[in-house]
């Protein structure tokens, strides 16, 4: 299913050097409307549930401390090719193999401290927008 939305969380290390604004005035800049969006505070249970593909992976204790350790922005984006689009608009994972000019690159600083998350598929930005704003009406 295409639906021309995805979702995006501004990470803990985002809201805490004070870069909420910049980024979303990438995101506007770049023609994503902006559909949803709150600050939230994601709980142990909530990072390892949304997280739960990776539990098996080294990193994950570390990425559910990271993502619990303070408030993040959460917000459903609607663009033509929104999935798409803004994985192209952050960058790679680890903002040292980022592009010019992606969010990543600007305000990322590790490979785990990455600023900023997108969705990876249509079907996932469903799953996650619900995840965080309990209506698939949003979608
Ligand atoms: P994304 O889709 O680009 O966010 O990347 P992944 O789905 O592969 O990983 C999810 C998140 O886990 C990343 O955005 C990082 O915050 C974190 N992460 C990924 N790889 C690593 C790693 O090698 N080490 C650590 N500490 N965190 C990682």
């Amino acid at each position: 299913m295409i639906t021309n939305r995805t979702f995006t969380m501004l990470k803990p290390d985002s809201v805490e050097k004070g870069n909420i604004g910049a980024i979303l005035e990438k995101i506007n800049a770049a023609g994503f409307r902006i559909v949803a969006m709150k600050l939230t505070h994601m709980t142990q249970r909530d990072a390892e549930a949304f997280y739960a593909i990776h539990k098996e992976r080294p990193f994950f204790g570390e990425l559910v401390q990271y993502m619990t350790r303070g408030p993040i922005v959460a917000a459903i984006l609607e663009k033509d090719n929104a999935v798409e689009d803004f994985r192209a608009l952050i960058g790679a994972t680890n903002p040292a193999e980022a592009a010019e000019g992606t969010i990543r690159k600007l305000y990322a600083t590790s490979i785990s401290e990455n600023a900023v998350h997108g969705s990876d598929s249509d079907e996932n930005a469903a799953i996650e927008g619900a995840f965080h704003f309990a209506t698939r009406e949003m979608f």
